[in-house]
């Protein structure tokens, strides 16, 4: 019997380095794709020529077509190709104004001479009603025509319809927001005084914001007297009647107990305003209580908070002083020692650990790392996904708060890089973990035809480039929805995640890691970092064409 040949020491080095040079070939690839997405011109896209031309059909009335646009603005070309105007949308600068429920987005038309046209309905999030009524007042539209392009930064004081005010305030807000105007989006812009925290500090001399989180310190004479909290500032908008209301929550020094409340300010309707202004003035209902018998109580108005009843607006307030409350304890408890984030870190480790030395291959060790996954999954919540890794894409990350799952990221990326290993699928990951222990329990196993097998085991990479294909044309679809990962985070709420989630685990009773093999685009993409570690395949031509169409269309 031949004996195998013993690779050299010089071999070994050849392999190793084929390895790294391809795994850092295959990384970058990732990279690039990512870096790409960060780059694309989205705000550019969001308008369609054809509706462009459809809706600059009356300010503008010769024949006209778009061109490409610049700096958001679409120019209108004559028969010619001669600039006879520019069409743009307010978004994105519109998108963060809401009206009642949502924001909304306009066209803005102007003619060569940069004065408007016309502004024109796009789409809306708000209530249809409201929009409804907009969209039918005359005098609403009318009110920029004529003005020069510089001068719609300048908010004023727009004409509102009655009967829609908010809508119509916050289409208004968004064209000057869209041309440059600041703050449009802070219905409550005045700064908290001291006058208006008088009630509970009559003494304080200083107010001074912890970071810009609607949280403010109260000293007198350098000693801190007190804590605020600011709804608006914390971006906390329960709706009463027609509108939020800026209310803010006076805590004793110890944080505990509330002083009271205060009502710096209202969208809503009145009387009601009225009422609550009174009511938190002369009776306030929060004055005395402690912070843990409020979060308590009934989300429902009690009559010890509010006698004078469980208007929308009294409603509103309560729900505002409670979540407020539960944010700064939440930001409290944080400042003590990051035990979430410590453990993932151990879980973390742990996972490398035993996917890469080889303790981690005995049956005991898998199956049991595998529980402690399931158990990390549950209650962290953190995975990769597709819908994670397009959304840093697109949108950068900031790295505090999420410093686990970039740690979990990086060891599914790079750790298979370079060492060939596929660390996260093959031991962290929950998902797959949940399916290893549902395997475990059934002894008989089924296998597909191998015919059927290689069919089905093309859908993760089908499902993998669909994702990026759609993700490089913007497409806006939540990507999360069609992966399972979700569901172990926020329960079974949406139901295409949680229908996969179902299938997927209970087909790996009888299919051995069936999700990982047949459905997962996330398992695709690590599986592109490690197969063939040391050889260029068919899917390194592919991902190098992939590439530089995703270069091509960010340049282009
Ligand atoms: S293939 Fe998908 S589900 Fe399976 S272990 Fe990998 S990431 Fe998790």
């Amino acid at each position: 019997m031949a004996t195998p040949k013993a690779s050299s020491p010089r071999t070994d080095w050849k392999r190793r380095l084929k390895r790294w040079v391809l795994g850092s070939y295959r990384l970058g690839v990732i990279l690039a794709a990512l870096a790409c997405l960060r780059t694309l011109p989205r705000d550019e896209a969001s308008l369609d020529p054809a509706l462009i031309l459809k809706l600059s059909k009356e300010p503008i009335p010769a024949e006209v077509s778009s061109g490409d646009p610049s700096d958001g603005h679409y120019p209108l070309l004559d028969g010619a190709g001669e600039t006879v105007g520019w069409a743009t949308s307010t978004q994105p600068q519109a998108a963060k104004i809401q009206g009642y429920s949502g924001p909304s987005e306009l066209m803005v038309v102007f003619g060569a001479d940069r004065k408007v046209r016309g502004v024109r309905f796009l789409s809306s999030a708000d209530t249809d009603g409201h929009v409804e009524k907009v969209r039918g007042d005359e005098p609403f539209w009318r009110q920029w025509d004529g003005k020069a392009e510089a001068a719609l930064g300048a908010p004023g004081t727009p004409v509102v319809v009655s009967g829609a005010t908010l809508t119509s305030e916050a289409m208004a807000r968004g064209v000057a927001a869209r041309f440059g105007a600041e703050g449009m989006d802070e219905w409550f812009p005045a700064a908290l005084s001291l006058v208006d925290i008088a009630k509970a500090f009559p003494e304080a001399d200083r107010i001074s914001e912890s970071g810009s989180n609607g949280i403010y310190q109260v000293f007198k004479k350098n000693e801190f007297i007190g804590t605020v909290l600011r709804s608006s500032r914390m971006g906390i908008s329960a709706r009463g009647y027609n509108g939020t209301s800026d209310v803010i929550v006076f805590l004793a020094p110890d944080g505990d107990r509330i002083l009271g409340i205060g009502f710096l300010g209202s969208r809503d309707n009145e009387p009601y305003v009225s009422d609550v202004r009174d009511e938190v003035r002369y009776a306030d209902g929060f004055a005395g209580k402690g912070v843990e018998a409020v979060l308590a109580e009934d989300v429902r108005v009690s009559p010890s908070l509010f006698t004078s009843g469980a208007s929308y607006t009294n409603q509103a307030v309560v729900e505002s002083v409670r979540e407020m409350l539960s944010r700064h304890r939440a930001v409290e408890d944080a400042k003590g020692f990051p035990w979430k984030a410590s453990l993932a870190f151990v879980w973390i480790g742990l996972g490398v650990f035993v996917g890469i030395h080889k303790v981690g291959n005995r049956l005991a060790v898998r199956l049991g790392y595998a529980a402690v996954s399931v158990v990390a999954g549950l209650t962290l919540g953190w995975m990769v996904s597709q819908d994670q890794l397009v959304g840093w894409g697109m949108n950068g990350f900031g790295v505090r708060g999420i410093l686990p799952l970039l740690a979990l990221t990086a060891a599914a990326l790079v750790i298979p890089a370079f060492t060939g290993r596929n660390v996260y699928c093959n031991r962290i990951c929950p998902h797959g973990a949940a399916q290893t222990l549902a395997g475990s329990l059934v002894r008989k196993r089924l296998h597909l035809p191998p015919k059927l097998h290689t069919a089905l085991a093309r859908l993760p990479w089908l499902t993998l480039l669909a994702i990026w294909a759609l993700a490089f044309l913007v497409s806006g679809i939540p990507f999360a929805r069609i992966e399972p990962f979700e569901t172990w985070s926020s329960g079974f709420v949406a139901f295409i995640p949680a229908a996969i989630l179902t299938v997927g685990l209970v087909a790996a009773f009888f299919l051995p890691q069936a999700y990982c093999h047949y459905g997962c685009p996330t398992g695709a993409l690590l599986k592109f970092l490690t197969a063939s570690p040391t050889a260029w395949t068919r899917r390194d031509t592919i991902a190098a064409v992939l590439i530089a169409a995703a270069l091509l269309r960010v340049l282009l």
